[in-house]
């Protein structure tokens, strides 16, 4: 089976094995080595010297966390969305009583830096900013560091919240760089790891704004989280398999090196593309900001997006996702353990089952 949604993704033998390892406490020196040794990869792909935190949650719950942990009730927050995970971003934030603005870029589009300083110049006090660095849902990439630049030009205090669950560790990412406060990752996607954990990078600032929020919480506390991870612990059971498999997928992206494998990313998304324009598909994304982790496509003219991807499924064992218009459109994820060899068996997959449905 080839497996090509945007999460979860392949898991390398290294990873299989570590998850089926006999189980440790979580208040033992094994596990609290574990937890150590996956601290100073985790900052490497976060581009951090800062905290990482370790929750066991699925992406969601991660972002859920970051709102709760450094916003309260009634603080503002703009939210460039391109997609369906900025929208969800943003409405993880109104339930929790945030005033969120919406900034609403077209499909297949970066956010425009010019458009969220604007939005930022006849704004009150904006608390914080709401970015995706890669919307899953239509392969487009953000530029991060350009749109908390011009944010900061407006408003200097504002804090930079960014889900990173499909770019981190396949992207750079230069968290304290940039000035990112809170970047959320899952275990799942680029990590090659099983669902189950979220991380969480934050910056010193961004424990100015917990100090300040008076949200309620509980399972999702940073001030406990960060306690016990001083001690190599968490405050209650972690999914202690997935961390098993955390490390060794970390330990497998760091022999290969980071910049290696965005180059890997780059290389097999430049590949799905080209391919997928080949058969006669048109890209939902502008080339410019095209992703290196997920590529979603409009099918060609006369084919069903639905009949396409079961036909991929049933008859060639490539399981791709649908897309944001569910008839129309496709997605091929090619992030963390992927290969030109899985893209280029995609892609065949892919030419074969659009054949088939014309009859050809
Ligand atoms: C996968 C994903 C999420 C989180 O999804 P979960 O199913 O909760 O892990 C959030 N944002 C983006 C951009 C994603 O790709």
């Amino acid at each position: 089976m080839n497996l090509r949604v945007p999460g979860p993704t392949p898991l390398p033998p290294s990873v299989v094995e570590a998850m089926t390892q006999p189980m440790i406490g979580h208040r033992t020196d094994d596990f609290r080595h574990l937890m150590r040794e996956v601290q100073e990869p985790l900052r490497a792909v976060f581009g951090t010297r800062g905290d990482v935190l370790i929750l066991t949650a699925s992406g969601t719950g991660g972002l859920e966390a970051a709102i709760t942990n450094l916003l309260s009730p009634g603080d503002w927050a703009v939210a460039a969305c391109i997609g369906a995970f900025g929208e969800r971003f943003a409405d993880i934030a109104e339930a929790f009583g945030v005033n969120v603005r919406r900034l609403e870029f077209p499909v297949g589009e970066a956010a425009d830096p010019v458009k969220v300083a604007d939005a930022l110049r006849d704004a009150p006090p904006v608390k914080a900013l709401l970015l995706t660095h890669n919307e899953t849902m239509t392969g487009v990439t953000n530029d991060v560091p350009a749109l908390i630049a011009a944010a900061r030009e407006v408003q200097p205090d504002i804090y930079a919240i960014v889900d990173g669950v499909s770019s981190v560790a396949a992207m750079p990412m230069l968290a304290d760089a940039w000035g990112c406060d809170a970047v959320v990752t899952a275990s799942q996607k680029a990590l090659m790891a099983p669902p189950g954990l979220a991380l969480v990078a934050l910056s010193e600032r961004a424990w100015t704004a917990i100090e300040e929020s008076h949200m309620p919480r509980f399972y999702w506390d940073f001030k406990q989280a960060r306690k016990l991870a001083q001690i190599g612990e968490t405050p209650f059971t972690p999914a202690v398999s997935a961390l098993q498999g955390l490390r060794a997928g970390l330990r497998l992206l760091m022999e290969e090196g980071l910049e290696a494998a965005f180059e890997r990313h780059r290389h097999v998304a430049r590949l799905a593309r080209d391919g997928l324009r080949d058969i006669g598909f048109a890209m939902v994304a502008d080339e410019r900001h095209a992703s290196p982790t997920v590529t979603a496509a409009w099918v060609p003219e006369g084919v069903d997006a639905d009949a396409l991807l079961r036909c991929m499924a049933e008859q060639h064992g490539v399981i791709a996702a649908p897309g944001h218009v569910k008839d129309k459109t496709i997605r091929l994820a090619h992030m963390g353990w992927v290969s030109e060899a899985d893209m280029r068996d995609a892609l065949e997959a892919v030419e074969a089952s659009v054949r088939y449905l014309r009859g050809e």
